[in-house]
């Protein structure tokens, strides 16, 4: 039951006739979040009985496991395909697959640069990528939960529950000034987010302390990534992903459209790597996604360089780098009964869209105190 909410959060069931006056709505747990580690949390907790609510500040589910229309066709501009090996993820993963899914794409592969997560490639791993989209399989993940689109959490605040206890309590307040309460707060969020809401929490409290410097080992890098469709009539590509070895900007090149039935216009994504979107995360998008496209133009020909549609997307943070994930999700115990819970693909040894996924349903196991259902 994703829904966009925004100004209506703030109301109770039975709505005061005075919108401007900030209410306070209480809940057992809130989530920042709904990408696949936070939507994986809140599917948990409902499954033990809870009522988590989530808080989104984009109009749609999914963060990094993206797919945006263009001219009606679906592109997946962030993660390209969802992959995995434990039995938990790849049970939820066939559970969102569609009809036209392709299991093991991209199944020709052009180059030898190293992919960003090279597990996928592993005989272990699954690979699929649905015909509608890798986004599918959030909104898989989203359906019968209680999530707020157009809610984004500016600051968070440790606060007494009551007058009569020294119990405390979480308030996060929306933009707009909207605030909501619960003992349990968990942020599944890229470790930069993370940190940065955390730094909002005047004063610093004693128990979360200690994580900073844990959260600062996750190093984050960005992806600059382009769409680029062609003109009806430009051959296709032989393969359904290049990721050139020597290329100094590109990191790889996805053939999105060999994922879609029937005739889609021929449309790649443009990934750059990591030291060059680092380079040009805040210059100007039409620089960055033209060298791309020359690059991609250099490797591939010089139909390459001139599509009929680009579309340039700035992941500022888009991929961990492998190795610097922490182990599991972590949890803090504040004094007064508040808890905090942090997960998210730093979160987990696996790393990625499976870490991400398994970080959450590890962190509501830690927060209910009971054994994962499966792992
Ligand atoms: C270009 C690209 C290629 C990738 N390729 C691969 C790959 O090949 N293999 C792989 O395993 N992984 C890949 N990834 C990484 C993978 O997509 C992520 O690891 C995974 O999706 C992370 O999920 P998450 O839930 O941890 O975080 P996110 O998806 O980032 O979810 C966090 C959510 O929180 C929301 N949010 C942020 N701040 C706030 C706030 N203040 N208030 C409310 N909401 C907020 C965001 O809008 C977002 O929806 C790729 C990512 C990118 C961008």
């Amino acid at each position: 039951m994703a829904q966009a909410v925004g100004a209506q959060l703030a109301r109770p069931p039975n709505p005061t006739p005075s919108p401007r006056r900030p209410l306070v709505v209480v809940h057992d747990t809130l989530i920042v979040g709904a990408g696949i580690a936070g939507l994986a949390l809140a599917r948990e907790l409902t499954a033990r009985g809870l009522a988590p609510v989530v808080l989104e500040r984009a109009n749609g589910v999914g963060g990094r496991c993206a797919t945006r229309r263009v001219d009606g066709q679906p592109v997946d501009h962030g993660l390209a395909f969802l992959h995995g090996r434990s039995p938990a993820f790849l049970a939820a993963m066939a559970a969102a697959r569609d009809a036209a899914a392709i299991t093991h794409w991209p199944r020709h592969r052009d180059g030898d640069g190293v992919p960003c997560q090279p597990q996928a490639f592993d005989p272990l791993d699954t690979r699929v990528a649905p015909a509608g989209g890798v986004n599918l399989f959030a909104k898989h993940l989203a359906e019968g939960l209680d999530v707020r689109l157009g809610a984004r959490v500016e600051t968070l605040a440790l606060e007494p529950a009551s007058h009569e206890t020294s119990d405390r309590a979480w308030t996060v307040t929306l933009t707009g000034g909207d605030r909501l309460r619960a003992r349990s707060l968990a942020l599944a969020l890229p470790a930069p987010s993370t940190l940065a809401l955390l730094g909002t929490l005047v004063p610093q409290e004693p128990a979360i302390a200690p994580l900073l410097p844990l959260l600062r080992l996750i190093h984050v890098v960005p992806c600059l990534a382009v769409i680029a469709r062609y003109p009806e009539g430009t051959p296709r590509p032989a393969w359904e992903a290049s990721y050139p070895a020597g290329s100094s900007g590109v990191h790889a090149v996805l053939h999105d459209s060999s994922k879609r039935p029937g005739t889609p216009r021929l449309t790649l994504v443009i990934q750059g790597r990591p030291g060059f979107s680092q380079r040009h995360v805040d210059t100007p998008e039409a620089v960055w996604s033209q060298a791309l496209l020359d690059e991609a133009a250099a490797l591939h020909g010089d139909w390459m360089r001139t599509p009929d549609l680009a579309q340039p997307h700035r992941w500022r943070y888009a991929r961990v780098s492998i190795g610097t994930e922490l182990a599991s999700p972590l949890v803090a115990h504040c004094e007064g009964g508040a808890v905090l819970g942090l997960a998210g693909d730093g979160l987990h040894a696996t790393g990625g869209v499976e870490g991400a996924y398994l970080s959450g349903v590890a962190l509501a196991a830690r927060l209910t105190g009971s054994a994962p259902a499966r792992e």
